[in-house]
């Protein structure tokens, strides 16, 4: 989504609040910005925190914009929609500037149950074994080529390196989908914030009874038409 002038503006910490009404959490929106300086252009442009269901699973999605403040959250698990008793931020940010960064970060309380929780982050804690297999073998095929003055002689090495993380990495995920209820929709983020344009917000949800729930509680508030994906 493209940055704008009126996002530009949003350099501040805006207040936040997670009080229950009835039925629903009313989560504000959160926005928060920090100033990078320069040296860091691999964060121009739009950045999403958040990991999209497409890239954690082969999940439907639904994909929708709301225009809104303050969005009422069903005080039940986006997950799994059984009673929600505990909470995880769903957050994207964006950078602006060219010669000085300015990167705003918002965000909103998604309710979970705890089991979810769990789930979730096992699922998303194991993608550090590629993330540490990946420096591993860059690490060996830089040392060996150094060593014998040839690009070629590490490759393997770092390879195989590699690829002896894709095993604890397989047995990582699969230990979290172990952790899912019948009822979860997703290993990963069943809600995933993809950012705003001015008022609107962009969110993918993976459960369908939240998501119209969630819809219900919130059809005061302008938005487009809901997209499966
Ligand atoms: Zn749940
Ligand atoms: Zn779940």
């Amino acid at each position: 989504m493209a940055a704008s002038a009126e996002c530009d503006k949003l350099a501040r910490r805006r207040s936040g609040s997670h009080t229950a009404i009835g039925g629903t959490t009313s989560g504000r929106w959160v926005a928060a910005s920090t100033m990078l300086s320069s040296w860091c252009p691999a964060l121009s442009g739009v950045l999403v925190e958040a990991p999209t269901p497409q890239n954690q699973s082969a999940q439907m999605a639904f994909q929708f914009q709301i225009s809104a403040k303050m969005l009422h959250w069903p005080r039940k698990c986006a997950c799994c929609c059984e009673p929600a008793n505990a909470s995880i931020r769903a957050s994207a940010s964006k950078t602006n500037g060219k010669r000085v960064r300015h990167t705003t970060t918002s965000w909103w309380e998604v309710p979970y149950c705890a089991t979810c929780l769990s789930h979730k982050r096992a699922y998303e804690a194991a993608s550090w074994w590629l993330i540490a297999g990946s420096f591993v073998g860059l690490a060996v095929w830089l040392i060996i080529a150094i060593g014998i003055g040839s690009g070629l002689g590490g490759f393997v090495p770092g390879a195989l390196m590699f690829g002896s993380s894709i095993w604890p990495f397989t047995k990582a995920q699969a230990a979290a989908r172990a952790q899912m209820k019948p009822t979860c929709c997703t290993p990963a983020a069943a809600v995933c914030y993809l950012g705003w344009y001015g008022t609107f917000h962009t969110f993918q949800f993976c459960n369908e009874a939240y998501t119209d729930e969630f819809l219900q509680a919130n059809r005061a508030k302008n938005r487009s038409d809901v997209r499966r994906i």
